[in-house]
């Protein structure tokens, strides 16, 4: 792993025989608990032993080993949805405003389907992409694709990643060998829906019936555009026409009892909703069905630069918060959007929801997607037992910073610090 250390050794208080290493830095971010100014982070045998004042730690822990950092530690971010193997489809259009969701979706299939992009050339470009998300200070990855990648062992990348292969299927035909090829899977292959609109109810239970069984996530796109809501309600608009031209259409939708309900009550009609379920962009949700996700501890991922990017709308952040739930937060794949950088989608969060506290935001690109993929024990703070992997970012833009406040505000609206690096002891 490359990890530059940006520390001087204390010598001074250094003795060669201690287990402990002190990382003192001017800002320290737990998100487990407020920002401490001249802070610390003790860490031992791979783990974090404390967090506190400089002062406090030192005293605490006499005879460490101190290394001294510029800037700010921080938790690793976490992109809990992204697609590495589209990584190759930078070039496919923004829908001009006339456009809809279904337009970008053929763009894409287009592009998929007419080839020109080599197998060698699609997987450089998704080692490139897991590459740039470790400089960019990316710990862990949730990586949704239709294709298995290559084993881990050839990405040259310390990124930890998490992959989950993405199946769908619209039709009885369609289930009937999809459900074929779930029973040929081997359990070390983590599977997942696509979404409603694309997937029969009898994929989706069976998915969540296996990654139940194998206690792995069960993650799907949700209430991401208009349209998908207005196909479950009404079995109308732009899906049916896309599904009718693929052969794709069995009048599954309206699904019975749907009339004026959201895509969440849809999956909860399905007995999809519990801790286990990560719901991809909500977008359009409804309060009710907030409070729904909240309830059955359901988690919830945001990917607002690609929200964007397809003009789709703006998730009901605050709302969310209101109800209790932290979201992830994801960059989904360079199709959807301009770049794929975690930096850039808190920016996005902000502009996109001036009212949001720059500390929840700072959260979601941390914890938040650490509990979405379920190593919250491991990840996402800066808190006794959680691995020794600390981000130190510093930027000339931290230097005025004079409190917790406007350093949160900083970090989470001035988009990716210059000066990225990882600690990481073993
Ligand atoms: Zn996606």
């Amino acid at each position: 792993m490359p990890s530059p250390v940006p520390t001087s050794l204390s010598a001074k208080n250094e003795l060669p025989s201690s287990p402990f290493s002190l990382y003192l830095a001017p800002w320290v971010v737990p998100i487990s608990s407020p920002v401490i100014r001249d802070g610390a982070v003790a860490v031992s045998n791979g783990r974090i032993l404390a967090v506190g004042s400089s002062s406090s730690i030192q005293a605490q822990f006499a005879g460490a080993r101190v290394k001294n950092c510029q800037g700010v530690l921080l938790p690793g971010l976490v992109n809990a949805h992204i697609h590495l193997e589209l990584s190759a489809y930078h070039h496919v259009p923004h829908p001009s405003p006339d456009e809809t969701f279904c337009d970008w979706i053929r763009s894409l299939l287009q592009l998929r389907q007419e080839g020109g992009i080599e197998p060698e050339d699609m997987a450089r470009a998704a080692r490139n992409m897991l590459q740039q998300q470790h400089d960019a200070g990316v710990l862990l990855l949730l990586d949704i694709g239709n294709i298995l990648p290559s084993p881990p062992a050839t990405i040259a990348s310390s990124v930890q990643v998490s992959f989950l292969l993405e199946l769908l299927g619209p039709t009885a035909k369609a289930e009937e060998q999809v459900l074929a090829r779930i029973a040929s899977l081997s359990d070390s292959v983590a599977a997942t829906p696509h979404a409603p609109y694309s997937t029969t109810p009898g994929i989706m239970t069976s998915l969540k019936q296996r990654a139940d069984r194998l206690q792995h996530i069960f993650s799907l796109h949700v209430a991401e555009s208009a349209d998908e809501i207005e196909l479950l309600q009404s079995g109308r608009g732009c899906f049916r026409s896309f599904l009718e031209e693929r052969g794709g259409w069995e009048n599954i939708f309206p699904s019975p009892g749907m009339d004026g309900r959201g895509a969440v009550e849809y999956l909860e009609q399905l007995g999809l909703l519990d801790a286990n379920l990560l719901c991809v962009h909500c977008v359009h949700v409804s309060e009710k069905e907030v409070q729904m996700l909240a309830a059955q501890g359901c988690k919830v991922c945001l990917c607002p630069g690609s929200n964007r990017f397809l003009g789709v709308g703006v998730a009901p952040l605050e709302l969310m918060l209101a109800h209790h739930l932290l979201p992830a937060l994801g960059t989904d794949s360079i199709a959807s959007n301009e770049e794929l950088d975690l930096w850039r989608e808190m920016q996005i969060l902000r502009e996109d929801h001036p009212g949001v506290a720059p500390a929840a935001v700072m959260a979601m690109a941390t914890l938040g997607g650490a509990q979405a993929m379920g190593c919250e024990e491991e990840f996402g703070t800066l808190s006794p037992g959680r691995k020794a992997i600390l981000l130190n970012v510093d930027s000339p833009s931290l230097q005025g910073v004079d409190n917790g406040e406007q350093l949160l505000d900083t970090l989470t609206s001035g988009g990716r610090p210059e000066n990225i690096r990882w600690i990481v002891e073993a």
